[in-house]
């Protein structure tokens, strides 16, 4: 895509710390990192969001995700991370490439995440879940 931020960092006409390059995935350092180490995991083909994706690309992407994890913990010795997608503008996602964040964290880090947990009432969680496996079928 022309126009697309991350389709210029894979093509090299916007440069990036690359930390991963295959087929079909590439990872590199977020330039504004919640942490320290803070990297992106994007497939090499243009989709806006991980819904578009095929299954056997979106498999070969995430296939990267356990090492890329791994490395992170190692290079930045942290305790976790956080693996976050932000799917949609309404989900905060900002630049239109699927992009998988790892994010380093370590106990009493400054990035706090705001988890406001709610509760079904009635049948709501069932009636939901049967929803859900209809649309998967
Ligand atoms: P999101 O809100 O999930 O779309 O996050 C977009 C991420 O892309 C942000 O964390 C930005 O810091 C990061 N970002 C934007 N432009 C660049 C760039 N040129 N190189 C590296 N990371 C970038
Ligand atoms: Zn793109």
């Amino acid at each position: 895509m022309d126009d697309c931020i991350f389709c210029k960092i894979i093509a090299g006409d916007i440069p990036s710390e690359c930390v991963l390059s295959t087929e079909a995935a590439f990872a590199f350092m977020d330039i504004g990192p919640l942490a320290a180490g803070h990297c992106l995991l994007i497939p090499r083909s243009h989709y806006e969001t991980v819904d578009q994706m095929p299954a056997e690309e979106a498999a070969a992407v995430l296939g990267e995700l356990p090492a890329l994890v791994k490395a992170v913990q190692t290079a930045t010795g942290c305790k976790g991370v956080n693996v976050l997608q932000n799917n949609g503008r309404v989900a905060n996602q900002l630049v239109p490439h699927v992009h998988f964040h790892i994010i380093p964290r370590n106990p009493n880090d400054a990035w706090s995440f705001n988890w406001p947990a709610g509760e079904y009432t009635g049948d709501h969680m069932a009636e939901l879940g049967d929803a859900i496996r209809k649309a998967l079928s």
